[in-house]
């Protein structure tokens, strides 16, 4: 009589197919793994606790955040024949005991519970006595700091795994960033868990880095490419977004500026000009984006550098909502980077910079890949795409690739040869052969990878160990200065029993090719 997560799904949800990815997370679930979901908002995450909880015996207990939400699932789940309930603040006396008396009956397949409910005392010992499914944890990322939505009353979660051994546990949020994701894994104990991400690709917005030389120029032959598209253009300063915005609107262009300098209702009127077509191009700073419902956005041109990917990929996720084919332009200048290092440098505390500095760097990577940037923006978020996209610059002109072996073997034993605790910065000082300071009361001029790298430049070594590290030969220790690792494939390398073929660096990346026409 077993029904299978197929029929549960047609018949209880009525849904025909999985998304990617939602069964094999299913039938983890089911067979008691804990699990780590990262989808995008809307991906579909509540069906991957949902399913496994009335495929398993006992009652699945699900925590969330807010109210409202608990309120939305349970009333869905109810109409759909599921025996939900929830358990928070806002019963009055008599339902909650209710509830407690299904609960004790084992009569509900799903329980919603705040934090703070299902962390007290009273209630743990209850769930002693009974049968639990699993206990999904929602939002995840409120267990973190380095989040944005952290909740004290989350961190009392990480208890749960000790307390229930054996009963699966299941983390889902929609936040991706590397740092987040391995907070959460830590707090919250799921160190066994697989990580399944999923969905973040936004497969009709292709992506394309232009070294920036005249800016100006170089926007204004884009926009002229594409006469009667709406888009948004992103700077960092408000002085510049003005600046901008008035040379778009001499040059004929419908284009107006935001930023949090000017007026709620000066915002309001170009937000609604923007939404309704009356506008062409908004220039704005990051303060535009919350609230713009906008589906035929057809370009995202980031004129300064971002600050981090996960900004970057907001920003141009913001484009081809429709599903239309959609453009992503950076205009990528080195002189950006040292400004926004200098920004970083100057504020925060240390371990703000430290992370901040980090995710800069990983920006700057994608904005030098020499490999499909899909790949590279996917891989930031742990999402590892199959084959190259085919739809980013770097796979429509490809760059010319080399046999590299030499080189990555070099800067694999010099990473391994400082003892896999030194970052990119110190490990190209030692292949170059630096006589600093540093290096010598480190005893690392006696190493024997030091000065075998001599032939080649610094920025040369930087990109081609960035390279390694996007195919994935290196790794790079989010928590702790950025240190480089060997990874298993390292290894093969080092034997010389794989060849390293990489790409090679385009020495100026001219403003090349226009980008095709939608
Ligand atoms: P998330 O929690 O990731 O933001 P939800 O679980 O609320 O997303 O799902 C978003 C929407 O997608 C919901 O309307 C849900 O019913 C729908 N959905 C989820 N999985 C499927 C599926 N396999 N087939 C069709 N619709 C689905
Ligand atoms: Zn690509």
């Amino acid at each position: 009589m077993t029904t299978s997560l197929q029929e549960t799904l047609k018949n209880i949800f009525g849904y025909t197919s999985f998304r990617p990815h939602q069964q094999e997370i299913i039938s983890a679930i089911v067979a008691g793994e804990d699990a780590f979901v990262l989808m995008p908002t809307g991906g579909g995450k509540s069906l991957c606790y949902q399913v496994p909880a009335l495929h398993r015996a006992g009652v699945g207990i699900v925590v969330s955040p807010l109210i409202s939400l608990m309120k939305d699932q349970v009333d869905a789940l109810t109409a759909n024949g599921v025996a939900a309930a929830l358990y928070n603040s806002s019963l009055k006396e008599a339902e909650a005991r209710q509830v407690l008396a299904r609960l004790h009956g084992g009569q509900l397949d799903l329980l919603y519970v705040s934090p703070e409910r299902l962390m007290s005392d009273g209630f743990l010992d209850r769930l002693k006595d009974l049968d639990i499914a699993l206990f999904a944890i929602d939002e995840a990322h409120c267990v973190s700091q380095w989040g944005h939505d952290f909740r004290p009353e989350y961190v009392q979660l990480g208890r749960l795994r000790d307390l229930f051994p054996g009963i699966p546990l299941i983390a889902l949020t929609a936040t991706a960033d590397p740092q987040t994701r391995t907070d959460i894994i830590g707090r919250l104990g799921l160190t066994e868990a697989v990580c399944h991400v999923a969905g973040f690709d936004r497969p009709n917005i292709r992506y394309t880095v232009l070294e920036k030389q005249k800016p100006f120029q170089q926007l204004s032959t884009f926009l002229k490419g594409r006469a009667d598209e709406a888009g948004i253009v992103y700077a960092l300063s408000r002085k510049r977004v003005e600046e901008l915005a008035g040379r778009l609107a001499e040059a004929g262009i419908k284009a107006a500026p935001y930023h949090a300098g000017l007026s709620d209702r000066e915002r309001q009127q170009t937000q609604d000009a923007f939404q309704r077509d009356d506008l062409r191009v908004v220039v704005a700073t990051v303060a535009f984006g919350m609230g713009i419902d906008k589906p035929n956005v057809r370009f995202v041109v980031h004129y300064d550098l971002p600050k981090n990917i996960e900004s970057y990929y907001q920003e141009t996720g913001r484009a081809g909502r429709d599903g239309l084919p959609a453009e992503a332009l950076l205009l990528f200048g080195y002189g950006d980077i040292a400004i926004s290092r200098a920004l970083i440098e100057n504020g925060g505390n240390p371990d703000q910079k430290r992370i901040e500095l980090h995710k800069l760097n990983a920006m700057v990577g994608f904005a030098e890949a020499l490999t499909c940037r899909r790949r590279v923006l996917l891989g930031y978020f742990g999402e590892h795409l199959e084959e190259d996209c085919g739809n980013c610059d770097v796979c429509q002109s490809p760059p010319e690739r080399y046999d590299a072996t030499e080189d990555a073997q070099k800067a694999l034993s010099c990473v391994y040869r400082v003892g896999q605790r030194f970052g990119m910065g110190h490990v190209i000082e030692v292949l170059r052969g630096s006589r600093s300071q540093r290096i010598q009361s480190l005893g690392h001029d006696r190493l024997s990878t030091y000065g075998i790298g001599k032939e080649l430049s610094q920025d040369a070594w930087g990109g081609l160990m960035r390279q390694l590290l996007h195919l994935g030969y290196l790794e790079q220790d989010v928590g702790n200065y950025s240190v480089l690792h060997l990874t298993a494939r390292s290894k093969p390398v080092l034997r010389g029993e794989e060849q390293v073929v990489l790409a090679r660096p385009r020495v100026r990346v001219v403003a090349k090719k226009e980008p095709k026409r939608g």
